[in-house]
């Protein structure tokens, strides 16, 4: 009874609500319209059962086929090999840059990373808790800026960690390379956006709110062999065998956070998975970066060989445009453009499920506002 008239409320209250903006917003960032829509119908009632996603227990045969999903097709849409468990957690890529060490690195052993950002150099911090660290080059002189290509890895070093995308400067690596050591990847804000050679990788984590749903879920994808590495005593809840032998259902998981996981992966699907995806977030970065390129106004901050498809970092050529031009895009409905906080200038975040319109939208800005100088 009750739960009908809830959800006709719901769908009046969605069509009397304002236009939806165009949001470039970095993270928590735009999932797709079906995926607001159909995890909103869930709070209400999942499936014709009578109650709500929020109300049942996480034992439930409801959840367990929810979970079940989630992971298959992860494995599926990224080609995950057999030797690859993936593994749902809370406390976000920052929780991660802990845990690597932790369960990866002993006190008297090396881990190296390179510093291509500001997520990059947290983790780098997080591992000197628990082992000894090594920097292989670093790119913050120049503003990070680039990626850097030519360094060395020690041969003795447990793991290489990488950052795949900047979310921050806007650089972004599309190769997947090997190294003498398992590479440890951040793919927090570039995850599914492109096909990836799972078996290049140690060890890939990714928090979920920037390509996969809300926040308060992050997957990881752990090379088998290298679960519960590190000779220390874990914490349970650290420990990535933990969660591996109880199938990430060792205590009450995030419910709502992974059943939005789940519905943007059979959207993924549903739209020809990761080379499909690839396809139109190079057509939106050329789009936009196009533009940065011809508009005298802009200029783009990363080198053009690194630029990011994820976060499009741009800076006004004439300072006192910045404050002018962030007033110019409001009644386009662009919400979200300016730039990281110590970084400033813009940042358009184009993540999988911002459609093309909005990067029209924002370029036919850039022009308008070009035509008032
Ligand atoms: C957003 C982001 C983080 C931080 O993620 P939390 O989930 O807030 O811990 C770390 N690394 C990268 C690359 C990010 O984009």
């Amino acid at each position: 009874m009750g739960r009908t008239h809830y959800i006709c409320c719901l769908s009046i209250s969605m069509k009397k609500s304002s236009m939806k903006k165009h949001n470039f917003g970095a993270g928590p960032s735009i999932l797709p319209q079906e995926v607001f829509e159909q995890s909103a119908q869930a709070c209400l009632e999942y499936n014709g059962i009578g109650l709500s996603l929020l109300e049942i227990s996480h034992r439930s045969k409801e959840f367990e086929a929810i979970l079940d999903e989630t992971l298959t097709l992860t494995r599926e849409l990224l080609q995950i090999p057999d030797n690859y468990k993936v593994l749902l957690m809370q406390g976000g890529a920052n929780m991660q840059f802990a845990m690597v060490p932790y369960n990866l690195l002993n006190e008297n052993e090396t881990a190296s990373y390179l510093d291509t950002g500001v997520w990059a150099a947290k983790a780098e911090e997080e591992a000197r808790l628990y082992g000894k660290t090594h920097i292989v080059a670093s790119s913050k002189p120049d503003a990070y800026r680039y990626i850097p290509k030519t360094f060395e890895v020690p041969k003795d070093s447990v793991y290489l960690h990488v950052t795949s995308n900047n979310t921050i400067y806007g650089t972004e690596f599309f190769e997947d390379k090997s190294y003498d050591v398992p590479v440890v990847a951040d793919m927090s804000s570039d995850i599914f956006s492109r096909p990836v050679d799972v078996s290049r990788y140690g060890l890939i984590y990714a928090g979920a709110q920037k390509n996969l749903g809300s926040a308060g879920i992050t997957m990881v994808i752990i090379r088998e062999d290298l679960i519960g590495r590190s000779a220390r005593a874990k914490s349970k809840m650290w420990d990535y065998g933990i969660y591996a032998k109880n199938n990430s259902l060792y205590n009450t998981p995030p419910v709502f956070a992974i059943y939005t996981c789940l519905l943007t992966l059979r959207w993924l699907k549903k739209l020809g998975g990761l080379t499909a995806m690839e396809k139109r977030n190079k057509a939106k970065a050329e789009l936009l970066y196009a533009e940065i390129d011809r508009n005298p106004l802009f200029k783009g901050h990363a080198v053009a060989e690194d630029r990011s498809r994820m976060n499009i970092n741009f800076v006004p050529v004439h300072p006192e445009d910045e404050a002018a031009f962030l007033e110019f895009v409001k009644p386009y409905h662009i919400h979200g453009i300016k730039g990281y906080r110590t970084v400033g200038g813009f940042r358009a975040s184009c993540y999988n499920a911002l459609p093309i319109e909005s990067v029209q939208v924002l370029v036919q800005a850039m022009q308008d506002f070009e035509k008032t100088k």
